[in-house]
């Protein structure tokens, strides 16, 4: 069965060589099984949001190759599932309200459960006794919700990174702004669109777990996952402003073609030899995940 596949940007700015990379990618993945590929902006942190940005973004991504199914989709457009989602949540006793500062989290003493991600929640708020709750719900600033895991463990297996396990921490699927918070809209929108097989930067590995457990707990069907390593600098670090000229943009004041940028993402992948030019019908062709460094 061939699964879907998407590339689900955040229109927060421009897409630099590394997201182009990991939309190459994901489409080869879909493609070469003749699966749809799908393109979902995540536009929900409306502060940080610009439409031009969405513009720019699928300019970009068709520039270099890429072609998409049906309507590029806004979760923003989406809110009607997602608080379904949500409504579900809270009829189980999943949900609880969090009044913490993001100062607070960072302050508290380390979670409750042992090897959880960094900045993982360590469940004050689950904690208050009601008169605590009454204080603050009077206080009037808006809480986040969080869900209640109680320190589940989540194995799966990624195509590229192998097997791994993960711990699932109090994760928000509310924030105090009323904006759905990225976890939860990921698992509702997935699930929704059909989407088989998700394939997107390692920098998410750690939020896999968290989102194959709410799957769970929503009965949703859960994707397969193969996570691409990140582009790095020169210097190692994840690229970056820093590192010079990173987007299509940039790199065509050097007097590239988005062609060229296409075939230098596919070689750094190891997908063909350095300089060597290849269509995207011919990246098609030759694709094999086999082929990739895992994450
Ligand atoms: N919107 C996320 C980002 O731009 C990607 C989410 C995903 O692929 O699951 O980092």
């Amino acid at each position: 069965m061939p699964a879907d596949g998407r590339f689900a940007p955040s229109p927060t700015g421009t897409l630099h060589l590394g997201n182009l990379r990991t939309a190459l990618l994901a489409w080869l993945f879909a493609r070469s099984q003749d699966a749809r590929f799908l393109v979902r902006m995540e536009d929900l942190d409306f502060g940080r949001v610009r439409r031009h940005f969405e513009d720019e973004q699928l300019r970009d991504l068709a520039a270099i190759g890429l072609d998409w199914d049906g309507e590029v989709v806004r979760q923003s457009e989406r809110r009607v599932l997602h608080d379904a989602a949500l409504e579900r949540l809270r009829a189980t006793g999943l949900l609880y309200e969090c009044w913490c500062t993001r100062r607070e989290i960072r302050e508290a003493a380390s979670a409750p459960h042992g090897d959880v991600p960094e900045g993982s929640y360590p469940g004050t708020c689950l904690r208050l006794d009601s008169a605590a709750v009454a204080e603050r719900r009077a206080s009037g600033r808006p809480p986040a919700l969080r869900v209640r895991a109680e320190g589940a463990r989540v194995r799966f297996r990624d195509r590229l990174a192998g097997e791994r396990e993960g711990v699932v921490d109090d994760f928000v699927v509310l924030r105090n702004d009323g904006a759905v918070a990225y976890n939860l809209a990921v698992v509702v929108d997935d699930a929704d669109q059909g989407i088989g097989e998700v394939v997107r930067g390692a920098d998410l590995l750690d939020s896999t777990p968290r989102q194959l457990w709410l799957a769970e707990r929503l009965g949703l069907p859960a994707p397969r996952h193969a996570h691409v390593a990140l582009m790095l600098g020169p210097d190692g670090e994840r690229l970056a402003k820093r590192h010079g000229a990173i987007t299509l943009a940039d790199r065509a004041e050097l007097g590239e073609s988005a062609d060229d940028v296409r075939c230098a993402l596919a070689a750094s992948a190891g997908l063909c030899a350095p300089g060597e030019q290849l269509t995207p019908a011919e990246l098609v062709e030759r694709f094999s995940p086999l082929a990739l460094a895992a994450a």
